[in-house]
């Protein structure tokens, strides 16, 4: 495998004239507005030439520039070209999909973030390790499918944005219910109120929430909108639809702003801080935004169910803040903020200590 330096990448870079780029889904849009607002030069991947049109919708938001490319897999033939740019990447969920894991880890061009996350968060068992390790109460796993006994939902691994996921109370419904075909993971079905919490850590600030290391800040938190499970109560109980047949799926389609009552926000805290801590233990850290998902119980207990480690789609309600970051700073997106921690660091000499 590739074994990306980060000095030598940096090493031909204008400092002063950085590019910040992503891949046009996702949140690019915030990204860009983000990074603009910072006075940085934007260049946006993308496939189609459609795609170009559709920012021209958004001019404070679009990119300076496009790269146009056959297939994401193509931007590995234009890393030289986007050196040149003094180029910065900023991975978002879509950007690691379409481009693959095995490529994002070795793509040669300075990252945001620490790429090694990437082993602890797609892998669910690792995940697990990292996750409980740092204390979290996440939902029971069923290794046995014989042992149903209470609502579970089944996840197939990879399956990205809750697509073919289902819910079974009982041996008999899974068994009736599941493709052989693929892995998947059995988790206990948590009752409660879904909050996806969306965390900054920088490794390189102090000011703030303090940690052993660096800062820690909550700027925002949604609701996924998941189609059909949020709606379809509007035509009958879900027991009466699975009886002729209905199932409800859990396919992403939207997020809602939300915010969580006030006595709970030092829990929230207390949850990020250990997951960073815990993440520094085992692979040097997770850095910069990623998100909890979580579902709190009717006793206030937070059960985590899985983590982004990256900037999630949940944050784009809040591109010009949000009921948290305007404590911080008035018009702070993750997006802006993000470029914010690539001025600081490039401005300190500290760009070594969050790309990766
Ligand atoms: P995930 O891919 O793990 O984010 O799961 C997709 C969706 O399934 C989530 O956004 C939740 O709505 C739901 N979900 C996942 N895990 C659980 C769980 N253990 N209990 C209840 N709902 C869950």
């Amino acid at each position: 495998m590739v074994q990306i330096n980060i000095n030598n990448l940096l090493s031909s870079y204008d400092l002063n004239d950085l590019t910040i780029a992503t891949v046009c889904s996702h949140s690019s849009l915030q990204l860009f507005h983000g990074a603009k607002k910072e006075g940085f030069k934007t260049l946006g991947i993308a496939v189609g030439e459609s795609r170009r049109k559709f920012y021209d919708a958004f001019p404070l938001a679009k990119p300076d520039e496009f790269l146009m490319v056959d297939n994401y897999k193509d931007i590995l033939s234009h890393t030289d070209e986007l050196k040149e740019k003094n180029v910065i990447v900023i991975p978002h969920g879509s950007f690691v999909e379409y481009l693959g894991a095995e490529t994002f880890l070795t793509l040669d061009l300075p990252t945001f973030g620490n790429r090694q996350v990437l082993n602890w968060e797609s892998d669910r068992n690792q995940e697990r390790v990292w996750l409980e390790g740092a204390g979290l109460t996440m939902p029971k796993e069923i290794k046995d499918p014989h042992f149903i006994e209470s609502p579970v939902i089944v996840k197939y691994h990879g399956a990205k944005g809750g697509k073919g996921f289902f819910i079974a109370k009982s041996f008999e419904e899974f068994k009736r219910r599941i493709d052989k075909k693929k892995t998947y993971t059995i988790q206990e079905f948590v009752l409660g109120t879904r909050y996806y919490l969306h965390y900054f850590y920088s490794p390189i600030q102090n000011n703030g929430y303090k940690l052993d290391k660096g800062n820690l800040q909550l700027l925002s938190m949604d609701r996924r909108d998941e189609t059909t499970i949020d709606e379809v109560q509007r035509l009958g109980s879900i027991a009466e639809l699975e009886e002729v047949g209905i199932h409800p799926t859990f396919v992403v389609t939207g997020n809602i702003p939300i915010v969580l009552r006030e006595s709970l926000l030092p829990k929230v805290f207390s949850m990020g801080e250990r997951v960073v801590q815990e993440s520094l233990k085992l692979f040097g850290g997770i850095i910069g935004s990623f998100c909890l998902e979580t579902v709190v119980t009717e006793h206030l207990e937070f059960k985590v169910f899985e983590i982004s480690a990256r900037i999630v789609a949940g944050t784009n309600p809040y591109i010009s803040g949000s009921p948290y970051a305007d404590y911080i700073q008035p018009n702070l997106s993750t997006g802006r903020r993000i470029a914010q921690e690539i001025k600081y660091a490039a401005k300190h000499d500290l760009l070594t200590e969050i790309l990766s």
